[in-house]
């Protein structure tokens, strides 16, 4: 079995101590390749060096939605934005990342959602402009970027991240070329709407991921969570579907690699 974790912030503090023996775990547990997520500005550079010469690693640059606030002297005024997204572009050239994220809208957060939606168009638009899918974060905000999506049209799609909602949510997505990450919520019992969701909409449509070191699976919770976990996963989805992990894992694969060209 052979997994791709589309979304891990393996670069993050909590894997210093011991990021090089996760990974062997990883490997042994059939998990050989990784989407590590941008955050913010400053987390670029580290990144990009972290990934370099590291085979089945892959970086995406991008301003999370919960770093916007952090952002300097940030006005969303035209002329910062600007600059953000000239150094986001030109980050995204030269150190030839696979997309542009994660990036979204979050009503969990202070940060007001009109400041959020600017740098969240333009990185939108830098997608856009490099042909470049997204790595989108949405919490409780799918209408609001469902519209902005059917509005730009990125012709390259992009994943929702850590997807829990309808299976008319999904559809929507989907039909925008934009696939679904299931993560572990999917181990939840109680996550009765997501699981369903996902036992019902096209596996052509799925991705897998851990979002590492966060969303524990169900009888893990407070631990820091692992890609080396995402069989686990996998093994979940593919008895709610009634199919084979073989099944999960080779379709998944394929999925992420047509999505990231990798
Ligand atoms: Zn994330």
């Amino acid at each position: 079995m052979k997994l791709i974790d589309s979304h891990c912030h393996f670069d993050f503090d909590a894997f210093a101590p011991d990021r090089s023996r996760v990974w062997q775990r990883c490997l042994a547990a059939g998990v050989s390749r990784m989407i590590i997520p941008g955050v913010c500005e400053a987390q670029w550079q580290p990144l990009a060096d972290l990934v370099k010469g590291q085979p089945g690693w892959y970086a995406a640059a991008g301003i999370h939605p919960w770093w916007v606030g952090r952002i300097e002297d940030l006005t969303v005024s035209a002329e910062g934005l600007d600059q953000l997204g000239h150094a986001l572009t030109s980050h995204v050239r030269e150190y030839a990342c696979v997309a542009v994220g994660e990036c979204g809208l979050d009503t969990a957060i202070d940060t007001p959602l009109a400041q959020q939606e600017a740098v969240f168009r333009l990185q939108i638009e830098v997608a856009c402009a490099l042909q470049l899918p997204l790595v989108l974060h949405v919490h409780r905000t799918h209408n609001a970027v469902l519209r902005l999506l059917k509005h730009y049209r990125p012709p390259r799609g992009g994943v929702v991240h850590a997807f829990s909602g309808s299976e008319q949510m999904a559809g929507d997505y989907w039909q925008l070329g934009f696939y679904l990450g299931v993560g572990g919520t999917v181990t939840y019992p109680r996550a009765a709407k997501t699981r369903r969701t996902f036992s019902r909409v096209p596996l052509q449509s799925l991705l897998l991921e851990s979002d590492a070191p966060d969303m524990p699976l169900s009888g893990r919770q407070g631990r820091r969570n692992s890609p080396e976990h995402l069989p686990l996963i996998a093994a979940e989805l593919a008895e709610l579907r009634g199919v084979s992990t073989d099944e999960i894992a080779n379709t998944t694969r394929h999925n992420t690699e047509m999505l990231f060209s990798l």
